[in-house]
Parts: C-alpha cells; sequence; structure tokens
C-alpha cells in the first residue's frame, strides 16, 4: 500500500505541490515544515507567499485562541462585528493613514485572491463604463475566468474552455530588454484612434511578477505607468495578492516609489496566519457599488480579521521589522549571486527584490532538478517562471540568519550537483 494511497485514490488528478514535496506534512513552526516521520524542512514556499510572518506565528495564534475561546463570531456574511472593526481601524491607522492611503476605502470580497481581482476589474468597468483592461505579459492573477483573461501563463489559459476577453495584453517593464521603453509603446497605442487597442478601464500589473519569474518594475517604470493611466483615464490596479504584506521589504511593494494606485488588490499573506483572506482597497470616488452588488458568502473571514490585525499591530506599528526585511533580502541576495559566480556565471542571474529572489536557470528542466535535489537535502523551494526557469525564494519573512544560512547551504550544493550533471550530459 502505498504512503499516499488515500490522495491517489480518492483526490483529484489537479493536485500539483505535493508532486514535487512527495511527504504527508503534519506539523509546521515559523521557517520549518514537518513530515508525519518528523524530517524537517526548511520552507522556501511559504504557502506561495501566504505565510510571511511563518506558520503558527505565536502572537497570532495566541489572538486566534483567545478570540475563539470565548466565542467570537467565526461567520457573519458582511455583517458589523468586533473582530472586522478592530481590523478595520488597525488597518487603517497602522498602514493606510502613514502611507498616504488614509482616504482608500476597503472592500471585502470572497477569501482568494483571484476573488479580490474579480471585484477590481469589475469596479474598474463599472465606473468607467469601459470593457477593456491592460495587463502585462508574464502577469498572474488567478485562474476563475476574469482575472484569467488578464493572466498570461499558457497552462493556466489553457484549461479555460472559453473565450477570454477584454483583455490588451501589453509588454511589461524590460520585455524587450532595457532599452525599449514600454510604456512609450503603449502610449502610441493608446493615442492612436486606429491601432486596434480600445481605451481601457484599467491597468493591471505586479510591481514584482510572482508567478511570472520575479520580473521587476523600477519606480520610474511604475510613475511613468500611472503618468499614462492619468492621461488616457485609466485606473491603475496594483495587484499586491503577491508582493504586498511586507514581502519586497515594505507593506506594499510600490512604497516609495511615488505612485498612488487607485485600486489595490491584497490576500496570501493578509491575514498573517494562512487563513483565507482578501481585499480590495479603492479610492473613495470609486466605491460606486450599490450595496450588495457584488457579494458572497465569505466575504471576510473573522478569524482572519483576527490575527490579520494582531499581525498588522505585532510587525508594522514601527519599522524594525521591514529593516529586517531589506537586510535578510540582501543577504539572500548576496548567497544568490555567490552561488552564481560559483556554479554558472555565464549561465545563471538573481532576480527579484526584497525577500521575493530567485536564481534564473538556462530552462526549467534544470530549475526543476535543483529545486527536487534541494527538497532530498532538507528545503522545500519552487520555481516560477514563463519556463518555470527561475528557483524562487519566498520564505518566511522571520525566518533566523542561521535557517537562511542553512538553505542556502543546501541550495549551493544543489546547484554544484545538479549543474554538474548537466555539464556531465551535454559533453556526452
Ligand atoms: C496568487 C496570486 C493571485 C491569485 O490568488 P488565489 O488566492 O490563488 O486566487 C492573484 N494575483 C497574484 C499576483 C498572485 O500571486
Amino acid at each position: 500500500m502505498s504512503t499516499f494511497e488515500q490522495f491517489e485514490q480518492h483526490e483529484s488528478n489537479i493536485r500539483s505541490y505535493c508532486r514535487s514535496f512527495p511527504v504527508v506534512f503534519n506539523q509546521a513552526r515559523g521557517a520549518e515544515l514537518i513530515s508525519r516521520e518528523g524530517k524537517v524542512w526548511i520552507d522556501f514556499l511559504a504557502g506561495a507567499g501566504t505565510l510571511n510572518y511563518g506558520h503558527n506565528h505565536p502572537v497570532l495564534k495566541q489572538a486566534l485562541i483567545d478570540y475563539i475561546q470565548n466565542d467570537g463570531i467565526t461567520h457573519g456574511l458582511d455583517m458589523y462585528t468586533d473582530a472586522k472593526e478592530k481590523f478595520l481601524e488597525t488597518l487603517h491607522r497602522v498602514i493606510l493613514k502613514p502611507r498616504g492611503l488614509g482616504e482608500h476605502v476597503a472592500q471585502f470580497c470572497g477569501p482568494t485572491g483571484t476573488n479580490a481581482v474579480e471585484a477590481a476589474l469589475k469596479l474598474a468597468r463599472k465606473v468607467t463604463g469601459r470593457s477593456n483592461v491592460i495587463s502585462f505579459t508574464n502577469g498572474f492573477h488567478g485562474c476563475s475566468l476574469g482575472a484569467l483573461a488578464a493572466t498570461g501563463n499558457q497552462h493556466h489559459r489553457g484549461a479555460a474552455g472559453v473565450a477570454m476577453a477584454e483583455i490588451s495584453r501589453m509588454p511589461y517593464a524590460n520585455y524587450y530588454g532595457d532599452n525599449v521603453n514600454t510604456i512609450a509603446m503603449i502610449d502610441k497605442l493608446l493615442s492612436d484612434p486606429s491601432s486596434g487597442v480600445d481605451i481601457p478601464a484599467a491597468v493591471i500589473v505586479e510591481v514584482v511578477q510572482g508567478e511570472g519569474g520575479l520580473n521587476t518594475a523600477s519606480a520610474e517604470w511604475m510613475r511613468k505607468l500611472e503618468k499614462l493611466c492619468r492621461k488616457h483615464d485609466m485606473l491603475l490596479i496594483v495587484d499586491d495578492i503577491q508582493a504586498g504584506c511586507g514581502r519586497t521589504g515594505s507593506f506594499f511593494s510600490f512604497e516609495g516609489m511615488g505612485i498612488k494606485p487607485d485600486i489595490i488588490t491584497l490576500s496570501k499573506s493578509l491575514s498573517g496566519y494562512g487563513l483565507p483572506f482578501a481585499m480590495v482597497l479603492l479610492r473613495r470616488e470609486l466605491d460606486q457599488w450599490e450595496p450588495g452588488e457584488h457579494n458572497g458568502t465569505f466575504r471576510g473571514n473573522n478569524h482572519a480579521f483576527i490575527t490579520a490585525a494582531a499581525a498588522i499591530e505585532h510587525f508594522w506599528t514601527s519599522d524594525e521589522f521591514a529593516k529586517s526585511v531589506q537586510a535578510k533580502g540582501k543577504l539572500i541576495k548576496e548567497r544568490m549571486q555567490k552561488i552564481v559566480r560559483k556554479h554558472g556565471p555565464d549561465s545563471l542571474f538573481v532576480k527579484g527584490r526584497g525577500m521575493m529572489v530567485g536564481i534564473n536557470c538556462p530552462n526549467g528542466e534544470l530549475a526543476g532538478a535543483i529545486c527536487k535535489e534541494a527538497f532530498a537535502n532538507g528545503l522545500v523551494i519552487e520555481t516560477s517562471g514563463n519556463h518555470s526557469q527561475v528557483v524562487k525564494c519566498l520564505c518566511p519573512l522571520i525566518i533566523s540568519e542561521e535557517q537562511i544560512d542553512k538553505a542556502m547551504t543546501i541550495l549551493d550544493a544543489a546547484f554544484a550537483k545538479v549543474m554538474a550533471q548537466d555539464v556531465n550530459s551535454a559533453a556526452s
């Protein structure tokens, strides 16, 4: 009898991450995942960026236990609750107001990232009365049909089964290399009444493309994009579902860039605890929803309100945490650059920003083999990118320097082994 019989017999073929990490996990703490047999892995996947504060953070766990012990509301549709009040107050005071976003209001949608993207797109179309939306090459925005239309990934798009329309795909920053100004290209298309590109309701963009392979947009490119939005009267939607909540070294990925998105989507690490939770932040003037016009049974997960408020209070009331993320991001990047210099200065390079960094390999097979080898030696790490060629670090932001060191040593050995095999197979 296979160890995985229950899964292989009774769960759909759709399962995916478990194929890369074929063990049964049953415990997790901080930056570590523990299998049923008691084997420990350092977690460089962290729920694809959902566990920025680690597994079972003691402060968040205690807040949740206390709330449940006290028979706090678990489900309340979108009714007023203590938990929601606390979250809204904390978010406004600690995050939004100090960042000049005090006039953005929160829309609670269904609990997943793609729910937030659907709500954002629908609102942009409703407010502007236009249907077209610009999204970018290698962008990832979710797998429900509206969000999927904006997503580039062929594997996901191929499963749609219907036409996906009302999106104009444009080249992301540096898509054609450093010397091509993609904003000027888009501007020309939008300025030409016969270009065939209908003036869009909005632009949806990731500041760092998580699933797309850690492509980054510079502050200058983002400012130009915002200007372009103003010029053509389009709304700027920043999808900060993966790059937000501290991942790049600040709460939002666009902080310090001098832009103010009209709409922001957040999910993944928003609850701080791995609980399903998503939200759209929108400028008050755009709040043209009729009550209940876009609804859903699970709008605002009260347990997530509790842990999200606790996370914001615990990590974001001073700049200490953000500084530690920046320092650890630098450390990881330096260690990755060392791996590149050692094992493939001509074929490897480091990509990304903050603690959202990775090593670009010549192809997906190589990157996959490296992740497999790392897993055999105690590191859970995955690939991303248009060819799955980027070995991507998304470790919890609370990881210790000692754990980073250990993980990087495992990664270094995996690169050494796989790159040597690759050279040998190329030679034979
Ligand atoms: C993960 C992700 C989504 C989709 O979130 P789901 O919870 O998987 O629906 C959307 N946008 C970005 C940038 C993401 O990383």
